[in-house]
């Protein structure tokens, strides 16, 4: 058994290839081999958000604060609040971020295939932010 405590590492800027506005990423658990969850708690200020992206094995999004926005390619943006979760299948074209007036907080929970946690593309406009979310 192991502790990781949360001085040992430190928070992280989401790297700006992939994620417009201020992004906040906290590792959760990354272990070794033969175990495959992986978690991070994420933080976005208002107005921040993920690039395009998919996951080879799918992900689960769990809001922990505030209220965010999630859209799959081809469908709705939606609103998501704290207690929400949002499951997106393996190679799901998809975004994740913060509303424009408030910040969100996610747990993000995914499994490592070996190989790749995560496939970036383009960023997410501003005028498909700016789209009228439902719920
Ligand atoms: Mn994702």
């Amino acid at each position: 058994m192991d502790i990781t405590r949360a001085t040992d590492t430190p928070s992280r800027r989401g790297n700006p290839d992939w994620f417009t506005g201020t992004v906040w990423q906290d590792p959760i658990v990354d272990p070794p081999a033969p175990a495959r969850a992986r978690a991070a708690r994420v933080a976005f200020e208002p107005g921040a958000r993920t690039a395009w992206h998919t996951h080879p094995l799918g992900q689960t999004l769990h809001i922990v604060h505030g209220v965010g926005r999630v859209q799959a390619l081809g469908g709705p943006v939606r609103e998501v609040r704290a207690g929400d979760t949002v499951v997106i299948p393996p190679n799901e074209k998809h975004w994740h971020g913060a509303s424009p007036t408030h910040g969100m907080v996610h747990i993000a929970i995914h499994e490592f295939d070996g190989e790749k946690h995560v496939t970036w593309m383009e960023k997410v406009t501003d005028a498909d932010y700016a789209v009228e979310p439902s719920r």
